[in-house]
């Protein structure tokens, strides 16, 4: 009986003493885990970031020390050899959820909301939808990083391929239907046109992608980002910059720390995803400015001596040419830190301070150099000094313009890769001195008639909104026609243009929707765009800035430098 009780009274003991052991490894290793964190973010700059952690875990850095040889970097490192040694592939460490999840995620939603982080949501409510009685074979959700199919929403099922709005009567299937992102209003389902996507891509405006051609320079960079599959498809966060904190920034006052914020807001935190091809025309705009910002910065020892880079150039022409276009395609395709920054904002947001407001500009732009400024609007802060209104110019005003000025000649005398890019509208009310150190000067023109063919191509192509869960359109229209109908028009106004003219179809639906009444059976044809409907929306909006075309002209004589 006794020696029972002993043995019993061992084994409760061992167990609770390994239990015991594990929550100290457990902890400990937590622990471990914190000060790593903690040695990371100081090591890297990141102080406040290190002080609220420090401070939340109650864990004084200060008695701490890492050991030798050891660091968050180098176990990730080693766990990502070791991975690799036993699986032959490198870890996905993170993953980059879509927009709507991490809005809802942001919002605090529900676990299970936002794990289901492609789930489609809808804007509008959730309307209850009629069953399709036949679906034809839709084609296979496109597969999205991480997330379990389950969630995948799916196209609207297609009754017809003359694209009918169809009311559909069997109602008792409801359930079995997921609940599409097709357009659903009360017991209707709108569709375009049969959904054949085997055919969309004969039309595709987009030049294919370039191939390897033989004697070309290996890519050392592609091959590891290959190798470590950290593209941008596979959903990683390699195309979100990561910014230096501004912890590392020596001497910086607190006033000069609120202003660094201000000017923070404005970086692109995130690529703005506009690539070289998808600018329409501009070829030659195009050649100079990757001549002028992307070179220098990937090849720098070509530019060196007296082809130093150039510090600043300015984009001007009509507006909606593709100005903003050219610049975040800058962004896109070199790696620097872009500051977007609209010149009305610096005056309006830091009137009496616009001055430091400028200084601490540049000063972050050469911490976070290579960088690139982008200054839209560009007549609103450099207008021509003494020009304003009366004469009396604000004397705020004046010191920001000196110290723009100072600023651009402190950059031209360093190697600091920092460079203005400017965009303007009325390049006649710039300054001269500022003029002068805008070395380039490029003139961002209507789109040509060629190029006009090819935005009323991409805008409008014979299938619109090819895309999941939109609504379908078919187009038929004379290009060349409408091409030559609309000279004068910039790259926005076609645009416009565009959109109006696949309103029409669209519109003619509405009627027919708002006064149908609950369980009447409905036939409405989507029609197809026609040409007819772009020439009467082109009787409706006319061109925006076909009257500044001389005006420009005459500027550019005088003032292009390319
Ligand atoms: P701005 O010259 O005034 O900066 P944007 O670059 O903002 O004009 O152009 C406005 C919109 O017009 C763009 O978002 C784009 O949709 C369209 N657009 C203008 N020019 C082009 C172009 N060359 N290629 C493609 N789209 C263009």
């Amino acid at each position: 009986m006794s020696v029972m009780s002993d043995l019993s009274y061992q084994s409760i003991r061992s167990a609770n003493q390994a239990r015991e052991a594990d929550e100290v490894k457990t902890d400990s290793r937590k622990k471990n885990l914190l000060i790593l964190v903690l040695n990371y973010l100081s090591e890297a700059g990141y102080r406040e970031s290190a002080q609220a952690l420090s401070k939340e875990t109650n864990i004084d850095i200060s008695r701490y020390e890492v050991c030798d040889n050891i660091d968050l970097d180098t176990i990730l490192m080693e766990y990502e050899s070791y991975y690799f040694v036993k699986f032959a592939r490198y870890p996905k460490i993170t993953k980059r959820l879509t927009t709507q999840s991490a809005g809802v995620s942001g919002r605090g939603g529900k676990g299970s909301l936002t794990r289901s982080s492609s789930v489609k949501i809808n804007s509008t409510p959730q309307l209850p939808k009629i069953p399709q009685t036949a679906r034809p074979p839709s084609p296979p959700p496109r597969p999205r990083s991480g997330t379990g199919s389950k969630n995948v929403t799916r196209k609207p099922p297609i009754n017809a391929a003359n694209g009918n709005v169809q009311q559909n009567t069997n109602g008792n299937q409801s359930q079995s239907q997921s609940n599409g992102d097709g357009l659903a209003l009360q017991g209707l389902t709108v569709q375009g046109l049969q959904n054949n996507h085997s055919d969309t891509n004969t039309h595709s405006n987009t030049p294919a992608k370039p191939r390897n051609k033989p004697g070309q320079i290996i890519d050392i960079r592609a091959m590891i980002t290959d190798a470590t599959r950290m593209n941008a498809e596979e959903g990683c966060d390699s195309t979100d910059r990561v910014l230096k904190p501004l912890g590392g920034y020596v001497g910086y006052s607190s006033e000069w720390r609120e202003l660094a914020q201000v000017i923070s807001r404005d970086i692109y935190s995130h690529n703005p995803n506009v690539k070289w091809d998808d600018i329409i025309g501009l070829d030659e705009a195009k050649r100079l400015v990757k001549e002028a910002v992307v070179y220098p910065i990937k090849y720098p020892q070509l530019f060196r001596g007296i082809l130093s880079p150039w510090k600043g150039l300015l984009l001007y022409g009509p507006p909606g040419t593709g100005k903003t276009l050219l610049a975040k395609a800058v962004a896109t395709e070199c790696n620097t830190t872009f500051f977007n920054i609209s010149a009305s904002s610096i005056v309006s947001k830091w009137r009496g301070d616009s001055e430091k407001l400028v200084r601490v500009l540049f000063e972050l732009a050469r911490f976070h150099a290579p960088s690139t400024i982008f200054l839209d609007e560009l007549e609103s802060l450099m207008s021509i000094r003494g020009s304003q209104s009366g004469g009396g110019e604000h004397e705020g005003s004046r010191r920001m313009k000196t110290e723009l000025l100072v600023q651009m000649d402190g950059l031209a005398k360093t190697d600091d890769l920092v460079f203005l890019l400017a965009a303007s509208n009325l390049p006649w009310e710039l300054d001269h001195a500022m003029l002068r150190r805008l070395e380039k000067r490029i003139l961002v023109d209507m789109p040509t008639l060629d190029a006009r063919k090819s935005m009323l191509h991409h805008f409008l192509p014979p299938i619109v909104n090819p895309g999941e869960g939109d609504l379908e359109l078919l187009s038929e229209l004379d290009y060349d026609l409408l091409a030559s109908k609309t000279d004068g028009y910039s790259g926005s106004d076609i645009k416009l243009l565009c959109k109006e003219a696949a309103m029409r179809p669209v519109r003619k639906i509405f009627a027919a929707l708002e006064g149908h009444s609950e369980g009447e059976l409905l036939h409405i044809r989507l029609d197809t765009i026609t040409t007819k409907d772009v020439l009467c929306a082109l009787e409706r909006t006319k061109p925006s800035a076909k009257l500044l075309k001389p005006k420009y002209d005459a500027w550019q004589k005088e003032y292009e430098s390319v």
